[in-house]
């Protein structure tokens, strides 16, 4: 027994990292499953976003799993395209149970140079993205009265980091939104849950411009990156979390185990919260011996 038979899940952002680690985890449970991406590129992200072939890859796990997927190009900054897959799923599948608001982006620019299109993508997509996906979804939910969203902020919801303004800013108005369908969707039995999770092994941290701002030095590898990773966890010798760490929290917030668990924000992050906090530019006296790479802005290179 699954414990998530007979259940539909729609997720968006699904056609790699944490988006299909939730489709197949969810699949393995029992679940039918609706994933979506952009499959396309923004003009100011600076990694490759999902593509069409890594879709419909995870539609064939999802299906290898003995499970029913649509699978469909969705931008989840364009109302019309999120309507018309809602409607999909609910003709093919009858009713959606479960909604994974999980699509993002990631980028880096200091507040002043960044440009009003660097600022209204990243807005456009981690925050009015997932209000809008709520907003195509929610009304099935409520005539059911029955429903769960799970919501993807980040441990940048609850603390700034330098060079991300905007990601910092969404992720913040992330857990605002989800407290405010919290609070409106629980009187319909919905039940709306966000999370938390630190540094993640995924494309949108391990890309070069992620990897040389964590690690500090220029052309900085993935292990640099896993290495700088270690400082920011309290748990020993973690660096950037497997993608399972977050659909094991998502699986369970999603399941009947946690029917009564609502409004919550559970950090995925090894403790990361729990630390009190480092300077990531300190002004050294004159005279003090200097780091090899300090003054080195890695973004310059970009
Ligand atoms: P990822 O880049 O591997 O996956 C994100 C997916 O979202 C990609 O397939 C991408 O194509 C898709 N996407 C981007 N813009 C879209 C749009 N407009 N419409 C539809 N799909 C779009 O990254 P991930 O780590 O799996 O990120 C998933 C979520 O987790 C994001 O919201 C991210 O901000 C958040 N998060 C990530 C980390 C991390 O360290 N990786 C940490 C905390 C929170």
């Amino acid at each position: 027994m699954g414990r998530l038979d007979g259940k539909v899940a729609y997720i968006t952002g699904g056609a790699r990292g944490q988006g299909a680690a939730f489709a197949l985890t969810f699949a393995r449970e029992g679940a039918d499953i609706v994933i979506s991406d952009i499959c396309d590129q923004i003009d100011t992200v600076r990694y490759d976003l999902g593509t069409k072939g890594e879709l419909e890859a995870v539609a064939q796990g999802v299906r290898n799993l003995g499970r029913r997927c649509i699978a469909d190009v969705a931008d989840v900054r364009d109302q019309a395209q999120l309507d018309a897959l809602t409607q999909k799923a609910l003709n093919e599948f009858g009713k959606i149970d479960i909604v994974c608001a999980n699509a993002g982006i990631h980028g880096v620019a200091k507040f002043w140079a960044m440009t009003e299109n660097q600022w209204d993508n990243l807005i456009g997509v981690n925050l009015t993205g997932i209000w809008k996906t709520a907003k195509s979804t929610a009304p099935s939910m409520i005539d059911r009265q029955s429903g769960c969203f799970i919501v993807t902020s980040s441990v940048s919801g609850r603390e700034p980091l330098p060079e991300y303004c905007h990601y910092t800013s969404a992720k913040h108005g992330v857990i605002g939104l989800a407290k405010s369908l919290a609070i409106e969707l629980g009187p319909y039995n919905i039940r709306v849950n966000t999370l938390l999770p630190g540094p993640i092994d995924t494309p949108l941290n391990d890309n070069p411009v992620n990897r040389d701002w964590a690690a500090g030095f220029p052309n900085a590898t993935t292990d640099d990156m896993h290495a700088s990773i270690r400082h920011w966890h309290n748990l020993r010798g973690r660096g950037a979390l497997p993608v399972q760490a977050v659909a094991n929290a998502a699986l369970w917030l999603a399941s009947d185990e946690a029917e009564h668990v609502h409004g919550v924000e559970l950090p995925i992050d090894a403790g990361h919260l729990l630390l009190p906090g480092f300077n990531h530019a300190p002004v050294q006296p004159e005279g003090y011996p200097r780091r090899p790479n300090e003054g080195y802005n890695p973004y310059d290179a970009y």
